[in-house]
């Protein structure tokens, strides 16, 4: 395995595949690498999971993209752990997106029959499904949260009323927003085939 210096990357070919530089040397065990980059909250507390679990893990703030509207910094963390680290980390990482998916198509379905939208947003999706929803978008989008394969929590989208997150349902043949808060269903994208 090769290590490139300039981008904490581990990878298996002459070059770096994130900066294209050759510079790369044999990776040591020791070599700190890019796990991940989150939102700020959310990856300091996988960097506390992991520390908690016995593996080194710093972060660093990235991103230096303001939110026009309301002037704030709109910061990430990088998470960085050692080589020797890197595989246990990955698998943790999985473990706890696959625990979030558990929790959230919990919630979603216990509270299911709160699953709404507006009617000029129903017929739009109805139309994009081309059949795939059936005339209800709720009965769809509740059949969504059963099988989707990941549901994460978005974080909040600026410009919002209410305290609610983006919760994301990927499933195989489409992706659903839903307000954490109110259960407003706010968009269905369907997978182009
Ligand atoms: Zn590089």
């Amino acid at each position: 395995m090769k290590y490139c210096e300039n981008c904490f990357a581990a990878f298996d070919s002459p070059r770096c595949p994130l900066c294209g530089g050759r510079k790369v040397r044999e990776i040591k065990e020791d070599d700190y690498c890019l796990l991940t980059e989150r939102a700020a909250a959310e990856g300091e507390m996988l960097a506390d999971v992991l520390r908690g679990n016995e593996i080194p893990c710093v972060t660093e703030p990235s991103g230096c993209g303001v939110r026009t509207v309301m002037a704030l910094p709109l910061e990430n963390r990088k998470l960085f752990v050692p080589w020797r680290c890197f595989s246990a980390a990955r698998t943790y990482l999985r473990e706890i997106a696959e625990a979030e998916t558990e929790k959230w198509r919990q919630y979603l379905l216990e509270n299911a029959d709160k699953l709404h939208l507006s009617p000029k947003l129903e017929k739009k999706i109805v139309k994009k499904s081309r059949g795939a929803c059936g005339e209800s978008v709720i009965g769809f989008c509740k059949n969504l949260c059963a099988l989707a394969e990941r549901i994460e929590d978005g974080g909040t989208t600026y410009g919002r009323l209410g305290d609610g997150h983006d919760i994301i349902c990927y499933a195989e043949i489409a992706t659903a927003i839903i307000d954490s808060a109110t259960l407003e269903i706010l968009s269905v994208s369907f997978k182009k085939h």
